[in-house]
């Protein structure tokens, strides 16, 4: 049996690994299960599942989850530290689906344990990337990307070796707006933001991949997951969303990794590596597709793209600020602060204030100067949205 615990269990990708998980009780022995505000479906999947201990984020919700698991048998518990104690249960295998920079101290924690980490939650790569991938190190620990262009870049990968790679691609969909007018970028709403043309996902990815914040984590992601210079790392625009990334040799080949849009195919290989097992995926039919289709980015549609390559060209704890900006732009357009255009304003204002502190950029990459990168940077995007309101 492998025991294994699912963090944002409550989320898009959470409710798709449970939904695998289910299919073979037998095989899984479930420890943990954490949430947010979704207290219901935190508790019956608890239940359901037959796991040892539920947490929500939330202090204050503490009440409502024991009441939903009276009488199950299933533990639970509140807040970040109980986050943390959760992911210092022994497991073989967790699922780090928490969304934001809220999923790195678990993260972490589950990696000092040293099983596998399934990593969903890109933000812990453009955070901390380097202490991520040491930690694992450190504890003979095994991190699997979960992200589809990552884990497409990972299959595609195998028996290679990473000195014969020339370049890796990642695709994006282009989101809701690629084929918007520019000048009426500045009206999108967050419903009309919140629409994925092929994927469907959590509200804050959703919008994310409309502005192309979501491909830029994913530059850094790759970057600090693969080990690959920036220079070497491209992005196309593919809107069917089937070749999710292609990797380039020194030979000139080419491996392409394609499949529907279904993120059940990467928690799945992610789950059984290094095993490929059947999953209940649909299966593509390309002749039925007919044709696919690839074309540069525009980077005056997407300035994001150009921001993460800054910020990779920089480093240091500037993925900390980068993502922190993002985060707290994208709570400003989804409050209606600041408009759609404004985010990658916002993100850009940041990183040029706090670009010249080299004392909170270049301090040791370790948690709590992480929080302390963060805060500064939630702090000058409230500023920034602020100036720009009044
Ligand atoms: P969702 O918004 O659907 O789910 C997020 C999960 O995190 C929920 O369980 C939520 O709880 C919980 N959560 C929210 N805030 C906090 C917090 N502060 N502390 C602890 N838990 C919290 O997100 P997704 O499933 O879409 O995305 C999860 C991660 O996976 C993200 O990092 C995303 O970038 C990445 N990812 C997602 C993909 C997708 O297809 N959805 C594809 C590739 C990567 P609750 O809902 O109960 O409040």
């Amino acid at each position: 049996m492998k025991r294994v615990s699912i963090f944002g269990a409550t989320g898009s990708i959470g409710q798709s690994t449970i939904d695998l998980i289910a299919r073979s009780p037998e095989a899984h022995d479930v420890v943990a299960l954490t949430g947010g505000r979704n207290i219901a479906r935190l508790a019956q999947d608890a239940i359901r599942l037959g796991a040892d201990l539920a947490v929500t984020a939330q202090d204050d919700l503490l009440d409502d989850l024991r009441a939903a698991l009276a009488g199950s048998g299933v533990e639970a518990a509140a807040g970040e530290s109980a986050l943390i104690e959760a992911a210092a249960r022994p497991t073989d295998w967790v699922m780090s689906a928490i969304v934001g920079a809220a999923g790195l101290a678990p993260g972490l924690k589950a990696l000092e344990q040293g099983g596998t980490l399934a990593l969903a939650n890109k933000e812990s790569l453009v955070t901390a990337g380097p202490l991520l991938m040491q930690t694992a190190r450190a504890h003979g620990a095994t991190v699997l990307p979960v992200d589809s262009e990552h884990s497409a870049i990972f299959q595609a990968l195998a028996g290679e070796d990473m000195a014969a790679v020339e370049r890796i691609i990642i695709t994006a969909s282009g989101g809701a707006f690629r084929d918007w007018p520019l000048a009426d970028l500045e009206r999108a709403t967050v419903e009309e933001a919140s629409r994925h043309p092929n994927w469907a996902m959590g509200q804050r990815i959703t919008i994310d991949s409309a502005s192309m914040f979501n491909k830029a984590l994913e530059i850094i992601e790759t970057h600090e997951f693969f080990g690959i210079d920036p220079q070497r790392i491209e992005v196309l625009v593919h809107p069917e969303s089937l070749v999710h990334a292609l990797v380039g040799f020194r030979d000139g080949a080419v491996m392409a990794h394609l499949g529907v849009s279904d993120m059940r195919h990467a928690i799945g290989y992610a789950l059984n590596w290094p095993a490929r097992e059947a999953l209940p995926v649909g299966r593509l039919d390309l002749a039925a597709i007919g044709q696919l289709n690839f074309r540069h980015p525009d980077e005056a549609r997407y300035p994001a793209l150009r921001l993460a390559r800054e910020v990779m060209a920089r480093g240091g704890l500037s993925g900390a600020v980068f993502n922190a900006a993002k985060e707290a732009a994208l709570d400003g357009f989804i409050s209606g602060r600041i408009g759609f255009t404004g985010m990658a304003g916002v993100v850009a204002a940041v990183l040029d204030r706090i670009g010249s502190n080299e004392g909170l950029i270049d301090a040791r990459m370790s948690l709590d100067n992480i929080r302390a990168a963060d805060h500064m940077a939630r702090r000058l995007a409230e500023e920034e949205m602020r100036e720009r309101v009044t």
